[in-house]
């Protein structure tokens, strides 16, 4: 087989074999295959497109060019969830606890923060002590204990996404459904699931931000999920405003800890029960989906779930007590008010604006290398539909350098439509692609 030969077959439109496929990942993560082709091949598959039989076989490859977690040993079943990204978005934090207090093993591999939308990782390591980088017997044993371990990537984890994805990065081979469905999943079937959920956001705040674009790739993750014979569903919800009140990492940690207080915002609070629901129905822990909103629910209510994200982060070196005090999360130096001029309603708060303000505070990477303040960021008080007064605080940004205050201050003036007509009510979960 020859790399140049496949090349040319994708060029041309046609389905690439499973053994060709297998042939091209393997050898370029091996190094066999040199930069200039899995480009060109790329690029190629950025304009043909892949069959869904190609894209499944894409992402086992992937996938076994690294570590397969088994995690059989595990007396319980194991479901995920990942999201595609957004501004305010702390589900995880929420849900995960909540799916292990009801029984299933949680075994959450998550990123950082890239622009404008947040990552789990930065949001966990605002916790003083917490450890994501612990190995994979570390992980293992931390899961084993309380039914959730919560880290980043490791090297081990399907090696040719990271490859690939830092060259499609520079040969402007992103924007590839198959390829963004296979790199995705790769990374989360590696971890050893039986069930994954997806939260595939869609809005302005989204990575996908045309509806027919997250429904699209919702189909495709869903459908490779089939194809590597696991339950895998995804929800579409709403990204057009930021999810819950804060944006920013400790003040996100704060957030998760009264929602598991039975504190959150509705919003918040009822997407991560759906999400969490959904986890304990695909991984058949309960007979319904029904059944499982009323147990996650419970667990809710119990505190079930707020004990559990006190123990997996005593497991992982953080102090567990900002369960019960949240001022030991890092905090900024000073406040500052966003005060409305107008009287009106809140039509629309534009949802990458307000994620790459907070970017400009510090509480997010412009590059993959920025560091993050983790007590910097932005809490609002007026969400889309809340009536606003002259001078009322529309947020408070917490800061600590000052440096590009006024810049951020002018995105978020902008982002913040005021009008007198209250807009129509947004269902957060606009559609369920099931299995
Ligand atoms: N996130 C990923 O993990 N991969 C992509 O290709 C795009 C977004």
């Amino acid at each position: 087989m020859r790399a140049v030969d496949i090349i040319h077959k994708k060029r041309s439109g046609d389905p690439l074999s499973r053994e060709e496929i297998a042939f091209f990942v393997e050898g370029y993560t091996r190094g066999a295959i040199p930069d200039y082709q899995a480009a060109a091949l790329a690029m190629a598959v950025y304009f043909r497109g892949m069959t869904s039989e190609e894209t499944v076989a894409l992402t086992e490859s992937m996938m076994r060019t690294g570590e397969v977690l088994d995690l059989s040993d595990l007396p319980g079943p194991r479901v995920d969830k990942h999201s595609t990204g957004g501004v305010g978005d702390k589900t995880s934090l929420i849900l995960a606890p909540l799916a292990a207090a009801c029984g299933a093993f949680v075994p959450m591999i998550s990123g950082r923060g890239l622009g404008h939308t947040g990552g789990t990782l930065d949001k966990l390591e605002s916790i003083p002590g917490f450890r994501v980088g612990l190995s994979l017997k570390e992980f293992r044993d931390t899961l084993r204990r309380c039914g959730l371990g919560l880290i980043g990537q490791t090297p081990e984890i399907a090696p040719a996404d990271r490859k690939l994805y830092a060259l499609r990065d520079v040969t402007a081979t992103v924007e590839s459904l198959p390829l963004i469905a296979a790199s995705i999943m790769s990374k989360k079937m590696a971890e050893g699931i039986d069930a994954l959920v997806l939260d595939v956001k869609t809005g302005d705040g989204a990575f996908m931000k045309a509806f027919e674009d997250s429904k699209a790739l919702a189909e495709a993750m869903v459908g490779i999920g089939r194809g590597m014979g696991k339950r895998v569903a995804a929800l579409i919800t709403d990204m057009e405003q930021p999810l819950g009140r804060t944006v920013g990492n400790a003040l996100e940690v704060k957030e998760s800890v009264e929602t598991l207080q039975g504190r959150g915002p509705t919003d918040l609070e009822s997407l991560s029960l759906e999400l969490a629901a959904w986890m304990l129905s695909l991984a058949r822990i309960t007979p319904s989906l029904e059944a499982a909103r009323t147990k996650v629910r419970d667990a809710l209510s119990s505190g079930a779930g707020l004990r559990k994200l006190q123990e997996v982060i005593r497991l992982q070196g953080g102090d567990p007590r900002v369960c019960e005090d949240t001022s030991l999360l890092p905090r900024a130096r000073e406040t500052v008010e966003l005060r409305a001029e107008t009287e009106g309603r809140v039509v629309g708060i534009a949802c990458r604006a307000v994620g790459q303000a907070a970017m400009l505070l510090g509480a997010g990477r412009e590059t993959v290398d920025s560091r993050i303040d983790p007590a910097v960021g932005l809490v609002l008080h007026k969400k889309v539909g809340d009536l606003v007064h002259p001078g009322e605080s529309l947020m408070t940004l917490h800061v600590d350098d000052r440096g590009r205050l006024d810049e951020a201050t002018g995105m978020l003036r902008e982002a913040v439509r005021i009008a007198r007509e209250a807009p129509a009510a947004r269902p957060l979960v606009r559609l369920v692609i099931d299995p």
